[in-house]
């Protein structure tokens, strides 16, 4: 019989466990190493959370991650709305009406310290739950195969269960790992946060909210967030110095200012930085097996299992995706800690392993093809991704845009593309004499490396 369970980890994972658990009875301990959110959301960007320093990059929440809201917290939901987060609405193109019956869909780009500031306020109100905040779990205390609770600094904390929601860094994980693969994601992130000035329209929504450019030698992309916040990213090879300089204000500056697309934003009197210019290296595709001597009790979740590339904004959607298994399976096995651990098996397996595959090829694809710009190499000329495609030519055939958003979305698997429907759908389109709308490319490497060079970066 469960009574107690630790969470270790108050990120996405483990607030949204915590609060799903709470809500079925559980009694729960969270304990976060970080200190708690402040009390008004209007100090949010001085929240300081070195556990999880994504928290200061642009996070993108999928549609995965909304339905998952919708469905599981829809309390969570409707506060986040409130709290100045928009919505894009996916379920037809912009300006074209969705057929009767079309699937809901939507996704939004938020401030990841507004999603945890309004989880907290959640978790807050709900009975059932203790907050730890600025202790560390060390260790998970275990014995004859079972878990015992955890030690934090200076004490244990019994529980039956221990969730290890404590990220890609975790410190308990290591001792229970059969087998970690590992691929670079190749990229080093460059971000800084802004509000836009009053008056000033927001960045338009489009197939994500999001205004992108570059995409030969670099990325680059402008998110819009929460009230009226918004983000510019640049990432570029971990072995690219010369756009290494974007990690001096200036520098980033003089890059961001060299991209037209994001000109209506970034233009004098359009916004005001709201934070420095933060880096965040070390990106790695991971995927862990844990070791058979595992003890029952102990249920890994999110970033502690497997990490994919932030550039597609899938990590966060993983993580509530988990917390609704786990509490699914913590429903229909109330008492057998080892059918949870393993139905959690199976549903990474069969849910997130595909993505973590499908990440890893895309990476390994653009970082050859990055290199060969940055290296001056003759690049092959780049056909657009299929799934690219699909959406795009989804504005002729409402069932193709369906099927490329559900996969964008990560509501449909990675290679649900790739059947004779959507291909002939495809075809039929292309038949037409429809040619897919010219992307916007943004400034070329070499046009970014001069606008560095000219001030003096
Ligand atoms: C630069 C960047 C940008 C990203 N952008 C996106 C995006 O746009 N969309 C998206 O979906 N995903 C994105 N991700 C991925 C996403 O942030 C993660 O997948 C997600 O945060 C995983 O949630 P988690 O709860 O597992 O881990 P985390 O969010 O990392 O949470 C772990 C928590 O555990 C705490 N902790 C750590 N050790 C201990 C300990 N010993 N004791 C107690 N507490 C501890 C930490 O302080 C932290 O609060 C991005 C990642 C990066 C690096």
């Amino acid at each position: 019989m469960v009574s107690r369970i630790v969470v270790a980890g108050g990120g996405i994972a483990g607030l949204s466990t915590a609060l799903l658990l709470a809500r079925q009875g559980y009694a729960v301990d969270l304990v976060e190493r970080d200190g708690p959110p402040p009390e008004d959301l209007g100090s949010i960007q001085e929240w300081q959370r070195p556990g999880a320093p994504q928290v200061r990059h642009p996070h993108m929440f999928l549609g995965l991650f909304r339905h998952l809201l919708h469905t599981r917290l829809p309390d969570v939901h409707v506060d986040l709305i409130a709290h100045g987060v928009d919505e894009v609405d996916m379920t037809a193109p912009p300006g074209i009406e969705a057929p009767a019956g079309a699937r809901v869909l939507a996704s939004f780009g938020s401030r990841r310290a507004t999603v945890e500031w309004v989880l907290h306020g959640a978790l807050r109100k709900q009975t059932g739950v203790r907050l730890h905040h600025g202790l560390s779990v060390r260790e998970v205390v275990a014995d004859q195969g079972r878990v015992r609770g955890v030690r934090v600094d200076g004490a244990v904390i019994e529980s039956d269960v221990v969730v290890d929601a404590t990220g890609r860094r975790s410190p308990l994980v290591g001792a229970f790992t059969k087998e970690v693969e590992e691929s670079p994601c190749g990229t080093v992130y460059h971000s800084r946060f802004y509000r836009l000035s009053d008056g000033v329209p927001k960045p338009p929504t489009f197939l994500v909210p999001v205004v992108f450019a570059g995409g030969a030698g670099f990325g680059g992309g402008l998110y819009a967030h929460d009230d009226r916040t918004f983000a510019v990213v640049f990432a570029r090879l971990p072995e690219d110095e010369t756009l290494g300089r974007l990690r001096r204000t200036d520098a980033f500056e003089a890059a961001a200012n060299a991209v037209a697309q994001f000109g209506p934003w970034l233009r004098p009197g359009a916004c005001e930085p709201i934070g420095d210019v933060v880096p965040m290296a070390g990106l790695t595709n991971s995927w862990r097996e844990l070791s058979p001597e595992t003890p029952a009790g102990y249920l890994p979740l999110g970033d502690v299992l497997c990490t994919t590339d932030p550039i597609l904004g899938r990590g966060a959607s993983f993580a509530l995706a988990g917390a609704a298994q786990l509490s699914d399976l913590m429903a229909r096995h109330p008492t057998d800690l080892e059918a949870v651990a393993a139905g959690l098996r199976a549903f990474v397996e069969s849910d997130i392993r595909p993505w973590y595959e499908d990440g890893v090829h895309d990476d390994v694809e653009r970082t050859r093809s990055w290199r060969a710009t940055v290296d001056g190499l003759p690049e092959p000329p780049a056909g657009l991704p299929p799934a690219v495609l699909a959406a795009l030519a989804g504005q002729q055939d409402h069932r193709l845009w369906e099927q490329a958003q559900l996969r964008a979305n990560l509501m449909a698997a990675p290679d649900s593309l790739d059947t004779p429907e959507v291909r002939e759908r495809l075809d039929a389109v292309l038949a037409t004499g429809w040619e897919p709308p010219v992307l916007s490319p943004g400034p070329s490497y070499a046009e970014l490396t001069d606008a560095l060079a000219a001030h003096g970066g």
